[in-house]
C-alpha cells in the first residue's frame, strides 16, 4: 500500500504562504511588487492594528482581466516568466507566481480590478484558501487587494505575531525604502485615518529622500556620483550561447552614504537595491564596511542608500522564496564597483563636520508643522519600534543626551560657551529605538553646500590647550584635532610609500631587544615580512626575544618597543586571515599615531600653517585612521545666529 501521497491543493498553497507571508510587512511586500510590476504610478498602503486586521494595496497600474484575475489565484501562475531559461532574466520583481495564492490561503482576501481593455472590474472574494465570490463589478481601473485578519486559520502563525506598533514600523520601514527606490511614482502609507508617508512623484532620488527622510537625514547623507563599469566579458555558466558578450552590459551605482560623523551601532540603516529590488546581501555590507575602512571607528556602521543597476541575466533573483537574497554572477566585480563608488564619494567630497549646535528656535510655521506631525504620530502607538527601523532624526537623539564625546585625554568641552547641547551631530548614537520617519516638510530643500568640504584657505589664530588649532576663512571658525590631523597626513603618507614599496627605516643606534609573550611571538612570525616593507629590521635574538635594529622613520627610539608590541597585538590572530590592504592600514595606522604630534604640545604658526595644509592635501581629512573626527567647523551663519544677528 502506497504511504505517500500527493497533498490538497489548499494544504499546498499553506505550506508556500509559510515561506512567503512570515508578517503583515511580507504580504505589504509581495501586493507592492505586484503593483510596480504592473506599471503603477501610483501605490496606495492602508493597514488597520499594523497590518493584522487589514491591509489594503490599490494600485492605478494595468489590471487584470476577468479571466486572469482567476487564475491569480492558482499556484505556480505569473505572467512574468513563461520559460525555464527566462529564470536567468528576470526583470520584474515577481516571477514565482506564489504570492496571491500564498496571501489568500492564510487571509480573507478580496480583489477588485479591472483590465484597461475590459469595461467591466472583477471583484473576488478568497477566505483560508476556498473561493467565496465571484462577480462583475464597476470599478475604476487599476487593482485593489484587501487582505483581511491574517493567519486567522493558523492561530500559532498568528501568535508570532509583534505589537501592532513593531507590525507597522516594519511595513513602515518597507513602504519608504520601495517609495525611495522609485522616486518617478507615488506612495502613500495610512493606518487607520492617520498618515505616516505621502510622497509625491519628485524629479531625483536626492528629493525623493528630502521628503520622506527630511532634510536633517539628507545633510548627513554624501550623494554618490554615479559609477558605471563594463562587467567582465566572459560568458557565465547557465547563460546560453544566444546573449552576445557585448550585452554584458554595464553595472551602475548611485545612492546616499553618511558623512563619516554619522555613526551607528548596527547595520539597520544600510539599504541595497539591485535593479530596485530591496535586498539582503553579505557581500555588499562587505564592500560598505571596506569602504569606510580608516574612515569610521571599526565598531561602528555607517548609513547607506545603495542602488545597483546591472543586466537582468547578471544577478540571479531565484535563490530566496521571498526574493529578499540575490546572487551575482561576477560577486567580486559588484562588491569593489559598490566599495570604490562609496569611497570615490567620501573622498570627492571630503566632508567636515559641522560643530554640534543647539537647535536654534523654529519659526512658529514650523513649529505648528512639527507639533502636527508629532499629534497625528500620537494617535497610533510609536510607528517605529522593533529591529528594522527607520533613520534617526539625531536632533532627537541629542535631546536624549547623546552629544559629542571625545575620548580622553582630550579635554572634555565646556557647556556655555559654543552651545554643544542639543548637538545637531551625533558622534556613537545610542540603538536606534522609537525613531519614526521624518514627516515630508514643507520646508524648503537644503542646498548641498550646507555641507561643507575640507577648504584649503585655512589661517591658524593659535591654540586651544595646545592641543587643538583655532583657524579662520571666509566660512566661519574652525577647530582641528593637532592629532588626529598629523596622524591622518602620516597615515596616508605611510601608506603611498608602502604602496610604491618606498617606506623608509631608520637604524637605530644601539639595537633595541624586545621580549613577546608566545601569541605575539606567533604574530611575529606570520607578519615579519609586512614589517621589513613597513621600515622595520627586526632579527630574532634568543628564545622569544627580538632585536631592534631599525624602525620607521619618524618614531623615536623610545617608542619603538611599544609600537611593535601594538602591532603585533593589533593584529593578533588575524595576519592570516586579514587581507594585505586592511593589515597594511593597521601597522600604517600604528605606525602614525606614534609618530604624529601629540596633544598638549604648543606648535609655532608655522607648523600649524603646514599641519593645515598637508591635511587640506589629504584623502580623507575628516577623520583620523581610527574614525574620529579631525575637523569641526563652525559657520559664519551660526556665529551669526549665536550672536543674534541674524
Ligand atoms: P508573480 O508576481 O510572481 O507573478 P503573484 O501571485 O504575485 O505572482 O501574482 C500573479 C499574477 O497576477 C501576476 O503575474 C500578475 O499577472 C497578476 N497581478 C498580481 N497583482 C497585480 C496587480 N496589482 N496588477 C496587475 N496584475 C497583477
Ligand atoms: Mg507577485
Amino acid at each position: 500500500m502506497s504511504i505517500i501521497r500527493i497533498l490538497p491543493e489548499a494544504v499546498a498553497n499553506k505550506i508556500a504562504a509559510g515561506e512567503v507571508v512570515e508578517r503583515p510587512a511580507s504580504v505589504v511586500k509581495e501586493l507592492m511588487e505586484n503593483s510596480l510590476d504592473a506599471g503603477a504610478g501610483r501605490v496606495e498602503v492602508s493597514l488597520e492594528a499594523g497590518g493584522k486586521r487589514l491591509i489594503r494595496v490599490a494600485d492605478d497600474g494595468c489590471g487584470m482581466t476577468h479571466d486572469d484575475a482567476l487564475l491569480a489565484f492558482e499556484r505556480h501562475a505569473t505572467s512574468k516568466i513563461r520559460s525555464a531559461e527566462d529564470l536567468f532574466e528576470v526583470s520584474t520583481l515577481g516571477f514565482r507566481g506564489e504570492a496571491l495564492p500564498s496571501i489568500a490561503a492564510v487571509s480573507r482576501l478580496e480583489l477588485q480590478t479591472r483590465h484597461t481593455a475590459e469595461s467591466a472590474g472583477t471583484r473576488i472574494e478568497i477566505a483560508g484558501g476556498r473561493l467565496r465570490d465571484v462577480k462583475e463589478v464597476t470599478w475604476a481601473g487599476g487593482t485593489q487587494v484587501e487582505a483581511r485578519d491574517l493567519f486567522f486559520n493558523t492561530p500559532a502563525r498568528r501568535k508570532f505575531l509583534k505589537s501592532e506598533s513593531t507590525e507597522l514600523g516594519h511595513i513602515a520601514t518597507l513602504v519608504t525604502h520601495y517609495a525611495l527606490a522609485h522616486p518617478q511614482r507615488s506612495f502613500r502609507l495610512t493606518s487607520l485615518t492617520n498618515e505616516i508617508l505621502n510622497a509625491a512623484p519628485v524629479g531625483s532620488a536626492r528629493e525623493r529622500v528630502y521628503q520622506v527622510l527630511g532634510g536633517q537625514v539628507l545633510e548627513q547623507l554624501v550623494e554618490l556620483a554615479m559609477v558605471e563599469r563594463r562587467l567582465p566579458q566572459a560568458l557565465p555558466p547557465g547563460i546560453e550561447e544566444e546573449v552576445q558578450p557585448e550585452e554584458s552590459g554595464l553595472a551602475r551605482v548611485t545612492g546616499f552614504a553618511s558623512r563619516p560623523e554619522i555613526h551607528r551601532l548596527n547595520r539597520n540603516q544600510i539599504y541595497f537595491f539591485v535593479n530596485r529590488r530591496l535586498v539582503r546581501d553579505r557581500l555588499i555590507l562587505h564592500a560598505i564596511s571596506e569602504a569606510y575602512r580608516n574612515i569610521l571607528p571599526a565598531s561602528v556602521f555607517p548609513v547607506a542608500l545603495i542602488f545597483l543597476e546591472l543586466p537582468a541575466f547578471e544577478v540571479d533573483v531565484n535563490v530566496h522564496p521571498s526574493k529578499i537574497e540575490v546572487r551575482f554572477r561576477h560577486s567580486q566585480f559588484i562588491h569593489d564597483l559598490v566599495r570604490d563608488s562609496i569611497r570615490q564619494a567620501l573622498v570627492s567630497a571630503r566632508p567636515v563636520a559641522a560643530f554640534p549646535m543647539s537647535k536654534t528656535p523654529k519659526a512658529p510655521a514650523t513649529d505648528t508643522l512639527e507639533a502636527d506631525a508629532a499629534e497625528r504620530l500620537s494617535e497610533e502607538p510609536p510607528v517605529m519600534k522593533g529591529p528594522e527601523i527607520l533613520w534617526p532624526d539625531s536632533a532627537r537623539q541629542s535631546e536624549r543626551g547623546e552629544a559629542l564625546r571625545l575620548s580622553s585625554p582630550r579635554p572634555a568641552p565646556q557647556t556655555g560657551r559654543l552651545p554643544l547641547e542639543g548637538a545637531a551631530l551625533s558622534v556613537y548614537a545610542p540603538p536606534d529605538e522609537a525613531e519614526r520617519p521624518g514627516i515630508p516638510a514643507n520646508a524648503e530643500m537644503p542646498e548641498s553646500s550646507a555641507a561643507s568640504e575640507f577648504p584649503t584657505d585655512l589661517l591658524p589664530l593659535g591654540q586651544v590647550q595646545e592641543s587643538f588649532i583655532v583657524a579662520t576663512n571666509g566660512e566661519g571658525l574652525w577647530l582641528v584635532d593637532q592629532h588626529a590631523a598629523h596622524e591622518r597626513v602620516l597615515f596616508e603618507h605611510h601608506l603611498r610609500q608602502r604602496h610604491e614599496k618606498k617606506v623608509e627605516g631608520q637604524r637605530l643606534l644601539l639595537p633595541i631587544v624586545v621580549e613577546l609573550k608566545p601569541e605575539q611571538q606567533a604574530t611575529f612570525q606570520e607578519l615579519a615580512e609586512e614589517l621589513a616593507a613597513n621600515g622595520f629590521e627586526v632579527e630574532p635574538f634568543g628564545q622569544r626575544t627580538v632585536a631592534v635594529k631599525t624602525a620607521p622613520a619618524e618614531i623615536r627610539a623610545d617608542d619603538v618597543e611599544r609600537l611593535l608590541l601594538e602591532i603585533l597585538d593589533n593584529v593578533g590572530g588575524e595576519a592570516k586571515s586579514l587581507s594585505l590592504d586592511v593589515l597594511r592600514g593597521k601597522i600604517a595606522a600604528s605606525v602614525s599615531c606614534h609618530a604624529a604630534i601629540k596633544v598638549n604640545m604648543p606648535l609655532d604658526r608655522d607648523k600649524m600653517d603646514w599641519l593645515l595644509r598637508a591635511l587640506g592635501r589629504a584623502d580623507c581629512p575628516m577623520t583620523c585612521p581610527h574614525g574620529r573626527p579631525i575637523v569641526l567647523r563652525y559657520g559664519m551663519k551660526d556665529l551669526l545666529k549665536a550672536f543674534k544677528r541674524i
